[in-house]
C-alpha cells in the first residue's frame, strides 16, 4: 500500500485526497496546522484550517478562500476521512487525522504538551503513523513548569518597576506573547506592546481569548508609567530606535533556546526566560508513545537524534524534508546571530 503522506517539492501532500498539509509552495488545496509563517504561507487556491485559529490565518494571510472546521468535526475528500484535533502550540494549532481505507496518519505541525491558557490542550491521537516535528529533539532540552517561568518573570518585572525602570521582554508575537500575557499578574504596571505583538493581541481577542489589557506606545499618557511598564515586543524589535522612548531599560528574552547559555550570550539581554511553545525532549517522546504509532516520520528541528533514539525503541522512523522552522522558535540558535 503506498504512503498516505509523502513529500513533494511543494509540500507534504495526501495522494489519496489529492491536498497539501502547510505546503511551502503555492497549490491548489492546503490544510493548515496553525498560523505561524513558516506553515501558513500565501498564494494557496484554498485553505482549511480549524475553527480557532481563523482570525489568526486571517491577521496572516489576509482574505483568503478560508474554510474551517471545529476540533474533531470530520469530513471525507476522496475516501479520506480528515480531523482537525488541538496541538496545544499556538491558539487554533492542529494535528491532521487522515483515515483512509483503515489506515490512520496524523501530522501533528508544531506542538507541546506544556499547559498554556491562550489556546486548547494538546490532544494525544492513536494511529499507525505520526509525523512529528522535533524542534528540541534533544535530551538537554527540558522545560520547567511555565508558573515558575512566570514567576520569575514577575519578580523581574516588579524588581525593576521598584528601580523606575521598563522590563523590556522580547518574545515572538505570535504565541508566545499572548501566553506571558495570561501567564503574569498584569496589575504589577502597564503592559506596553509593539505593534507586531499588539496585532496578534486583537486577533486573540477577537477569538475570544481574554488577555488582559495592553496599550501600545502612543497609548501611554504619562511618561512616568513607562518606568513601570512590562513592554512586549517581538525579536526584531531589539536594537532598534523604538527602544529609545523607553530611556534605561532592564531586557530578557523568553524563548525555548534560552536554556543554551551560548544563545543567551549572543541575545546579550539581562536575562533569558526557558519558555517553549514547542515540546521538549521528554514530551516529544511522551506524545510519541501516546500515539501507539509503529511509524514515526521526523519534519523538522533535530531530526537525526530523535530519529536514532526512535530506532533503538524498535521504531520504523525517518525523516521528511521539510521548509519549516524558519521563523518563530524554530529558527536555529545560529541563525540569532545576525540581530534580527
Ligand atoms: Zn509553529
Ligand atoms: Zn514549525
Amino acid at each position: 500500500m503506498s504512503d498516505l503522506v509523502v513529500v513533494r517539492k511543494e509540500g507534504l501532500y495526501c495522494a489519496a485526497g489529492d491536498f497539501y498539509i502547510d505546503p511551502w509552495r503555492p497549490v491548489a488545496r492546503a490544510v493548515l496546522t496553525h498560523a505561524h509563517a513558516d506553515h501558513a504561507r500565501p498564494g494557496h487556491g484554498r485553505y482549511l484550517a480549524a475553527r480557532a485559529g481563523a482570525t489568526l490565518v486571517r491577521t496572516r494571510l489576509g482574505d483568503v478562500g478560508l474554510d474551517t472546521l471545529e476540533y474533531g468535526e470530520r469530513i471525507t475528500h476522496h475516501g479520506v476521512t480528515l480531523s482537525l484535533h488541538p496541538a496545544g502550540h499556538v491558539l487554533g494549532s492542529a494535528q491532521v487525522r487522515l483515515e483512509h481505507r483503515g489506515e490512520v496518519w496524523v501530522v501533528s505541525g508544531d506542538y507541546k504538551l506544556a499547559p498554556d491558557a491562550s489556546c486548547a490542550p494538546f490532544e494525544p491521537l492513536r494511529c499507525d503513523t505520526f509525523v512529528t516535528e522535533s524542534t528540541f529533539g534533544l535530551p538537554i532540552y527540558r522545560w520547567d513548569p511555565p508558573a515558575q517561568v512566570f514567576d520569575g518573570v514577575e519578580h523581574w518585572w516588579r524588581d525593576n518597576a521598584d528601580a523606575g525602570q521598563a522590563s523590556v521582554l522580547y518574545c515572538y508575537a505570535l504565541g508566545k506573547a499572548q501566553r506571558v500575557l495570561l501567564g503574569v499578574d498584569a496589575s504589577i504596571g502597564p503592559i506596553v506592546c509593539h505593534g507586531a505583538v499588539q496585532t496578534l493581541n486583537d486577533a486573540y481577542r477577537a477569538a475570544g481569548v481574554a488577555l488582559p489589557p495592553t496599550i501600545t506606545v502612543d497609548q501611554v499618557g504619562d511618561p512616568v508609567d513607562l518606568r513601570r511598564a512590562l513592554v512586549l515586543a517581538p525579536p526584531s524589535a531589539a536594537g532598534s530606535p523604538w527602544l529609545k522612548r523607553f530611556g534605561e531599560f532592564h531586557d530578557a528574552f523568553a524563548s525555548g533556546w534560552m536554556r543554551l547559555r551560548g544563545t543567551r550570550r549572543r541575545r546579550g539581554v539581562d536575562r533569558g526566560f526557558v519558555l517553549s511553545d514547542h515540546a521538549d525532549w521528554p514530551a516529544l517522546l511522551e506524545a510519541i508513545g501516546a500515539t501507539g504509532a509503529g511509524r514515526i516520520v521526523v519534519t523538522h528541528g533535530e531530526t537525526g537524534p530523535l530519529i536514532r533514539w526512535l530506532r533503538e525503541q524498535g521504531l520504523d522512523a525517518a525523516a521528511f524534508q521539510t521548509e519549516y522552522g524558519d521563523e518563530d522558535e524554530t529558527a536555529p540558535p545560529a541563525a540569532e546571530t545576525g540581530g534580527a
